[in-house]
């Protein structure tokens, strides 16, 4: 069973629950850790903190840490967006995030995307501005977690934009995967989608894990919650998917490194 969940938001970001009632939603689905990251600040972005804001999620979850010590392991993280400013400190671990390319969402509602859509100059063409987007998280050394690697296909079950079974799409996609794993970067299976009804299945896919395992890729899975009911959704299924494509194994956060840990 999975334990740990690292990718989440409060009502310091896009989140509708306190960092505290996720805590305490992590302990009634039966997490032994929980990571909360916040959105990097970048200034003018409605889904992301105003920076003043952020030294008080520091503080708030370093007083978490220490009063539920001993219950559950509480860490601080962040989701960090390739369109932001760079920086990392003070936050324990990084989940790095393509959501927007020329100013322009990948994800956040349908409408938003068709418009990033045009602006790439249709299907084929966002296809790859997205991938290379994704690829550079090779270069960042601090980046621990590519946040949902396959973004582009949160929509796709309601309306078939992207087909995923074609060359053109694998051939985009697994050459930016390919980079990251040589960059020893930890893919996410994401439930986001999932717990704010977007899909019934968490990507990526079955296909895109297959690949990931028989090029040694590591996987972890996560919520990325927005609300507390959400903090651990569809992890039973994520585990039967990861299991039925190969891996014996997730990757997960100790508190000091990221460690494979047996289903
Ligand atoms: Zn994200
Ligand atoms: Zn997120």
């Amino acid at each position: 069973m999975v334990k740990q969940n690292l990718h989440c938001h409060t009502t310091y970001d896009d989140g509708a629950n306190s960092p505290e009632e996720m805590i305490q939603a992590a302990l009634k689905y039966g997490l032994t850790s929980l990571g909360i990251t916040l959105h990097a600040p970048i200034e003018g972005e409605f889904w992301t903190p105003p920076k003043e804001k952020e030294p008080e999620f520091i503080e708030e979850m370093q007083r978490l840490k220490e009063k539920y010590k001993g219950t559950i392991d509480v860490y601080c993280g962040l989701e960090y967006d390739l369109y932001g400013p760079k920086y990392f400190e003070p936050y324990e671990y990084i989940v790095a995030s393509g959501h927007v390319i020329d100013g322009l969402y990948v994800d956040n509602t349908l409408e938003r995307h068709h418009l990033l859509r045009e602006h790439c100059g249709g299907g084929l063409a966002t296809i790859e501005r997205y991938y290379n987007n994704v690829a550079s998280i090779a270069d960042i050394p601090e980046a621990d977690i590519v946040g949902h690697f396959d973004l582009l296909t949160k929509y796709n079950e309601k309306e078939a934009l992207y087909d995923i079974e074609s060359k053109e799409y694998k051939d985009a996609a697994y050459a930016a995967m390919e980079k990251l794993v040589k960059a020893d970067k930890i893919f996410e299976m994401n439930t986001g989608a999932i717990s704010r009804g977007y899909r019934t299945t968490p990507y990526m896919g079955a296909d895109m894990l297959k690949h990931l395992k028989s090029i040694g890729g590591k996987l972890t899975i996560q919520s990325d919650g927005h609300f507390a009911d959400a903090v651990a959704c569809a992890f039973d299924l994520c585990e039967d998917i990861a299991k039925s494509c190969g891996f014996e194994e997730i990757w997960v956060f100790d508190g000091e490194e990221f460690i494979p840990e047996k289903f």
